[in-house]
């Protein structure tokens, strides 16, 4: 199969891109952030801004974007706890309502900065496949409504259909204030704004060891005063202590040919929300800008152990299932190409949200976690990062997800037991069976394991 970046869409499509030299010989930074995806990106555009005179410096093993960054399904979402039901459990109604209000804030922000990256402010449908999920639906409205929030609404079968049109749907909830974007043209736009504002961005560049303030790369050393790791799952290559508190997992995405008159009729979809359907292992789907479907499934997978390389880059048993599931939902559209297929590495959290914390007595800056819900909330991160950092105060700094650490995952060979046991007990549920005795003991414990 090919390799990533000729089978993401995203990336084979990026125009004109050309990397930037990588770093050699000894050098200085006051801030040294490794990994230029949106979260690296974001916090150099924040610390740039705190601090206008630092020297930012950004490492990227690879091309900026080669990561979850450049490969997910840039679907934005406004939420930055997962869902706001989750939120309430973990961090109680009063931060929850916190979190909504601020997601809400930094969609409207990104929006203004990212309107050349093809961002349709379209919101999202959560589809009802059983009349289960429209409980659900009707759950969320009524958490939405206790949060203050507004613009949901349920939508009947009828209503559904007249969207979207699938045999499958039942009905939905509208949710307002996201929508959809092309991520590679984020990434380009955030690291032509850092550059602008003087930060220097090293690509090709592997980091090998952050010990004792210095960055380490084949022919390059880099003595910071502060290093940011903005790796998300790649973390545990520099710092493996912290898979203590995550799980490096791959989800797969397809994007077909452009559609043609004939099949856009047949799907509908005038609006263009992104979707998900309501089981755990859910379908993820939206329209790029040029009318191809982008489908995508939760069904995360975990490669013992913890591996985060490019043999996990494709899987062709997902390929086959996202082939399978997208004619189930939309038979009428006859034959359709998927000519590019591939998978990212997304890191999970028990609680689903992401964590922060300084290492190596302070000289180590990190946060990540976001598991699949990561276009937004990497902004907000890049600004706790930058805060930490630069030892500047932020309200930011006194949210729950930023002060307290998420239960922690057991090590193997109980991590890929657990992984296995809760993944065959969840497909049971999206089967219509009850959740079992270990799924209802992770609810008691607030334990969430998705993508
Ligand atoms: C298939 C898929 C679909 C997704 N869909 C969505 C979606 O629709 N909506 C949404 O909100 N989120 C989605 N996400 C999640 C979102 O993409 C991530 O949460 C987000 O991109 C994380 O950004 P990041 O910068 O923290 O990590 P990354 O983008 O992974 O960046 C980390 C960077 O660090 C670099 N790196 C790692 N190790 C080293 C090293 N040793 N030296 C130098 N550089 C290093 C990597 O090459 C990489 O570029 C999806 C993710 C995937 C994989």
């Amino acid at each position: 199969m090919l390799p990533v970046e000729q089978s993401c869409f995203w990336l084979a499509t990026r125009e004109g891109y050309v990397a930037n030299p990588s770093v050699q010989g000894e050098t200085t930074a006051d801030f040294a952030i490794i990994g230029a995806g949106f979260t690296g990106l974001w916090t150099a555009h924040f610390l740039k801004r705190l601090m206008p005179d630092a020297e930012v410096v950004v490492v990227e093993q690879s091309v900026t974007g080669y990561g979850a960054s450049g490969r997910n399904a840039g679907i934005v979402s406004t939420s930055i706890d997962h869902t706001h039901n989750l939120a309430i459990s973990h961090f109680g109604q009063e931060e929850a309502s916190r979190l909504a209000r601020l997601g809400l804030q930094n969609i409207d922000e990104l929006e203004s900065f990212a309107k050349d990256c093809d961002f349709e402010r379209t919101g999202q449908l959560q589809i009802a496949l059983t009349p289960g999920h429209m409980e659900e639906c009707h759950r969320n409205l009524d958490v939405a409504s206790s949060l203050g929030l507004e613009g949901f609404r349920i939508l009947s079968q009828e209503e559904i259909q007249k969207e979207v049109h699938s045999p499958l749907y039942l009905g939905g909830l509208f949710v307002p204030g996201g929508g959809n974007l092309n991520p590679i043209k984020l990434v380009d736009k955030l690291k032509t704004d850092i550059e602008e504002l003087g930060v220097k961005v090293y690509e090709n560049s592997p980091v090998i060891s952050i010990d004792n303030g210095v960055v380490t790369c084949k022919h390059a050393e880099i003595k910071a005063k502060k290093i940011i790791l903005a790796t998300d799952a790649y973390t545990h290559h520099l710092m493996p202590s912290l898979l203590w508190r995550f799980i490096p997992l791959y989800d797969y995405i397809l994007v077909s040919d452009v559609l043609s008159a004939k099949q856009k009729d047949a799907i509908g979809w005038h609006n263009r929300q992104g979707m998900v359907d309501g089981r755990t292992f859910f379908n993820y789907y939206r329209l790029t800008a040029d009318d191809r479907v982008l489908w995508g499934t939760s069904e995360a997978v975990y490669y013992p152990p913890n591996k985060v390389d490019e043999t996990c880059d494709h899987s062709q048993r997902h390929y086959d299932s996202l082939r399978a599931s997208f004619k189930r939902h939309f038979p009428d559209v006859g034959d359709i190409d998927f000519p590019y297929g591939w998978g990212g590495p997304i890191a999970s959290t028990t609680r689903l949200t992401p964590f922060f914390g300084t290492a190596h007595g302070g000289n180590v800056v990190y946060g990540l976690g976001y598991t699949g819900h990561g276009i937004g909330t990497t902004r907000i991160a890049g600004k706790i990062l930058a805060h930490i950092a630069a030892a500047k105060e932020s309200e930011l700094l006194s949210l729950k997800m930023v002060t307290n650490k998420p239960f922690p995952y057991p090590p193997e060979p109980l991590r890929s037991l657990s992984v296995n046991a809760v993944t065959s007990s969840l497909m049971k549920v999206d089967k219509g069976e009850n959740p079992n005795l270990l799924l209802k003991m992770l609810d008691i414990m607030g334990i969430g394991f998705s993508s």
